[in-house]
């Protein structure tokens, strides 16, 4: 094409510059420029597409990292168009790895914030008791022993929130290896419960336990335990006065489920996608007042998540909430 169009060149500029047309002169000069447009396309396709190939298959090389799918070419113009959608996927990749990773950097400033937040409150406490103490308070009896008790309460408190921030880190570096073995699950339930019946007394809730059929499950039973107990307590916790917790099992074909119902204060809608989050609370003073560190829920489905299962809540403000989980059957 670019030959033909370079013969008609030559043969307008014969006719309305030099007033003739010589054939000769035609020929020859059609045969140069075809051979220059021959060499041009020549150089352009060595130089220009070979640049442009070693372009696209540093991109591919890139986006193969990242394993994203890829695309193959069939000429030079597919070539570019190519290279233009290779760099365009991955912009659009390391856009979204961009945001990811601002994401990480937040969930991180969240979390020391969270961390220093929550052991800043009993390491002030203890700070003000033993100062006091050692103003005077020591010597005085109507204070000594009740402040001494109210630091070690501090301490217990401090104590408790690095065994489940160590939990947390365990579960989420796959340090903590699981230790699956066959048990059934109705007598941990009836344990869990027994050990808590005191706690929900108080509060006058009753804890329904699932009949006797006997389930055996396959399982870490140390951490089911701690699964079990976080939810039955957290059901004390946020449940009504005189309300009740049932625990129901539901036998699917190789798994169970396990549920943990209660008729207490219930979730709103807006806090559930975010309430298995690190030190994520729904009422930050209600769930201080009764000890809690916010980190229960994020073990709990952490340690779920470990044995390949899934956990779920549904709750309606004001009725209730069901936390179920599922578990491998044996
Ligand atoms: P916490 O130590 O605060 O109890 P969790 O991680 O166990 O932390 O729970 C996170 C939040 O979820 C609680 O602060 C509470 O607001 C809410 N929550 C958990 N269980 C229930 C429940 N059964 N009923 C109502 N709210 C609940």
């Amino acid at each position: 094409m670019i030959a033909l169009g370079a013969g008609a060149s030559v043969v307008i500029y014969q006719y309305f510059f030099v007033g003739q047309i010589n054939l000769i002169i035609i020929i020859k000069d059609i045969i140069i420029s075809f051979i220059t447009s021959l060499l041009f396309i020549v150089f352009v396709n060595t130089l220009v597409f070979k640049k442009i190939d070693k372009i696209l298959t540093t991109v591919k090389v890139f986006r193969s990292q990242s394993n994203g799918p890829m695309a193959h070419s069939k000429n030079n113009t597919d070539e570019i168009e190519l290279l233009q959608s290779e760099i365009m996927a991955l912009a659009d990749e390391r856009k979204n790895e961009i945001e990811r990773l601002k994401k990480l950097e937040m969930y991180r400033k969240e979390f020391l914030g969270n961390v220093s937040h929550e052991l800043k409150t009993p390491i002030f406490n203890i700070q003000g008791y033993v100062l006091t103490l050692l103003d005077g308070g020591l010597e005085d009896k109507t204070i000594n022993r009740n402040y001494l008790e109210r630091a070690e309460k501090s301490v217990d408190r401090i104590i408790h929130i690095i065994e489940d921030l160590e939990a947390i880190s365990q579960l989420e570096t796959g340090e903590l290896i699981l230790e699956p073995e066959r048990f059934e699950i109705i007598t941990l339930v009836k344990e869990v419960v027994d050990a808590e019946e005191m706690r929900a007394t108080t509060k006058g809730i009753m804890l329904n336990v699932p009949g006797n059929k006997p389930v055996f499950v396959y399982a870490d039973k140390f951490r089911i335990r701690q699964v079990l107990v976080n939810l039955i307590v957290n059901s004390i916790k946020y449940g009504r006065e005189y309300g009740e917790t049932k625990i129901a099992l539901h036998e699917m074909d190789n798994m169970i489920l396990i549920e943990v119902v209660d008729n207490g204060l219930g979730i709103a809608p807006e806090h559930l996608p975010r309430l298995f989050e690190r030190f994520y609370r729904v009422d930050k003073s209600r769930s201080h007042d009764q000890g809690g560190t916010g980190l229960g829920l994020a073990i709990v489905k952490h340690i779920i998540e470990a044995h390949n299962q899934t956990i779920r809540v549904t709750s309606k403000e004001g009725i209730g909430t069901t936390f179920s989980f599922t578990l491998t059957k044996v």
